[in-house]
């Protein structure tokens, strides 16, 4: 079987079956509306092709990080039924994920219908670091289906309870969304086409730094915007007022500089910086200035690149054959602070090659600023976990699936 057969055919059949599908439906959300429905349309082939097999669909997803237990905002609720919109069928919902109500919603299906759980993360075993916590969750979870598909591309770098252990425990497959991701993103990894440039931009700092230590040795240019060239910038020995910094990687940093001249990977840091004195709110009109990159006031914060390094990170890009971004320029929710992830997402459209833009939010901001997403070769749906296998990393939720 491959992931060219029919996923009924992949399972055995899967007509009458409960099947457990784990999609990512983790979307923005305004209070109860969501601002941006990227990743549910995303999961819908999948869940559609299950169910038009005549299969009893139950979908598994989390919203946000609640910390194991309910909390209303983090609720699936407006997801399932935009999800039933967009299938254009009926969506049942399951107040818990496990209990009674997910029991009884289960076995209420017909063939061909869908229901949605409530968030797995209301539960503590979904993310348990301990093997046995998790695995009684799971063997809960399990107890729900009959067989299971793995969709959830922006979860598959975690050991979770609904990614992980579950496929431990029933007959399982690779769905659509998670196949195609990982053919495009392997592009990346085997042989891409020269000059490879990479952006990384975005909020979670920590989290993306890693990935650089990796790129030093595969990518010809590395484009730095976000909030982590704040980090980049004082390990240079630059003020960088109120911005987001991360103290603790200032050394980490230095030697990724040092080894980019060595290895002859091109870092390019912006010149000019878009900071104001406060991060922006709704309550308060922004107050956007240029400064020089090495010139940040002490009370300001850096909230994008400036119009000369946008400039230069779209020259940068569009040099690229092949061409990865992830993480936004800066705190493009706001538009006098779009401009950076505005020019730099222009540019990926320019080129003459592979653009893959990954994570939820560059992916939204992509939509947002109103770009056709067509005019990309690829949007992924994962942020860490494209990040993961772009670092050539071994994830967790995808290596169980072959076993
Ligand atoms: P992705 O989801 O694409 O992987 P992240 O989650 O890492 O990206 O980061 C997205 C967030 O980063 C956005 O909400 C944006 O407002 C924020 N951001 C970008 N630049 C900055 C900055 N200079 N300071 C603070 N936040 C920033
Ligand atoms: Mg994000």
């Amino acid at each position: 079987m491959t992931e060219h057969d029919s996923l009924s055919d992949q399972l055995g059949g899967v007509r009458g079956k409960r099947v457990l599908v784990r999609s990512d439906l983790n979307v923005p959300l305004d209070g109860t509306s969501i601002t941006d429905d990227g990743r549910v349309r995303a999961s819908v082939p999948t869940i559609a092709e299950l169910a038009d097999a005549g299969g009893r669909v139950v979908v598994l997803a989390h919203l946000g990080r609640p910390k194991g237990e309910p909390e209303e905002r983090y609720s699936l609720r407006p997801v399932a039924s935009r999800l039933g919109e967009l299938l254009g069928r009926e969506v049942a919902f399951a107040t818990d994920t496990v209990g009674p109500s997910a029991s009884s919603t289960v076995a209420g299906l017909q063939d061909g219908e869908v229901a949605v759980l409530e968030n797995v993360r209301f539960n503590a075993g979904e993310t348990s670091k301990d093997d046995d916590v998790r695995g009684a969750f799971a063997d809960q979870l399990a107890q729900l289906g009959d067989c299971f598909v793995s969709d959830g591309f922006g979860v598959v770098h975690r050991k979770q309870a609904s990614v992980y252990d579950v496929a431990l425990r029933l007959p399982h497959a690779m769905g659509r969304l998670v196949a195609t991701e990982i053919d495009v993103l392997r592009k990346l990894t085997v042989d891409p086409q020269r000059p490879y440039v990479v952006v990384l931009g975005g909020s979670k700092v920590s989290d993306k730094l890693g990935v650089i230590d990796n790129l030093l040795g595969k990518a010809d240019r590395l484009l730095i915007g976000g909030g982590m060239v704040f980090t980049f910038l004082a390990a240079q020995g630059h003020e960088v007022g109120k911005s987001l910094l991360e103290d603790d990687q200032l050394d980490t940093v230095r030697g990724y500089l040092e080894r980019a001249g060595q290895t002859g990977v091109e870092i390019v840091l912006p010149t000019d910086i878009v900071v104001d004195t406060e991060f922006p709110t709704g309550d308060r009109e922004p107050q956007p200035h240029v400064v020089p990159a090495d010139e940040m006031p002490a009370d300001s914060l850096g909230l994008d690149i400036g119009p000369e390094s946008a400039q230069a990170f779209a020259d940068a890009i569009r040099s690229g054959k092949t061409v990865f971004w992830n993480g936004p320029m800066g705190v493009f929710e706001t538009p006098a602070f779009a401009e950076g992830t505005r020019a730099v997402a222009q540019a990926l459209t320019e080129i003459d090659g592979l653009s893959v833009v990954g994570g939820g939010d560059s992916a939204a901001a992509v939509r947002q600023l109103g770009f056709d997403e067509d005019a990309f070769g690829h949007i992924s749906t994962g942020g860490g976990a494209s990040l993961e296998l772009l670092e050539g990393k071994e994830l967790p939720g995808i290596a169980v699936l072959e076993r």
